[in-house]
């Protein structure tokens, strides 16, 4: 399948990675809208969260407790984890990912 994030997952196209489990990969986003920006990837293809199904949960709870292992590598105290969900929902690569968005604090303070 063409799908840019799958070919992340297998490490065929490379990407900033910060950490890997089992079931997820968090990398840097390529074009950052935030001072912190990174994207957490189920390894598994699943299109967007409007395609989940009751299997995914235990899947997507691990997605979100790999952003929060990430944000703390990170150091932000604080952050945005934003899922775009089809294109009406602003979501352009069709493979599930959560937006880890911070990193402003260090610019006040
Ligand atoms: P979406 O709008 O689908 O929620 O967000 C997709 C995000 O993936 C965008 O923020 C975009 O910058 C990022 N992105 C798209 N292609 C690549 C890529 O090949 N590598 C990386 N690291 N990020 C990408
Ligand atoms: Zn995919």
């Amino acid at each position: 399948m063409d799908c840019i994030f799958c070919k992340i997952a297998k490490k065929e196209v490379p990407a900033e990675l910060l950490l890997e489990t089992g079931e997820t990969l968090v990398f840097k986003d390529i074009h950052p809208s935030a001072p912190v920006h990174y994207l957490v990837i189920t390894k598994k293809h699943i299109s967007s969260v409007a395609e989940i199904t009751e299997g995914d949960e235990a899947l997507m709870g691990h997605l979100i407790h790999t952003a929060k292992t990430a944000a703390e590598k990170l150091g932000v105290s604080g952050y945005k984890l934003v899922f775009n969900v089809g294109k009406e929902g602003g979501q352009v690569v069709p493979h599930i990912h959560l937006h880890i968005l911070g990193g402003w604090a260090t610019l006040v303070n």
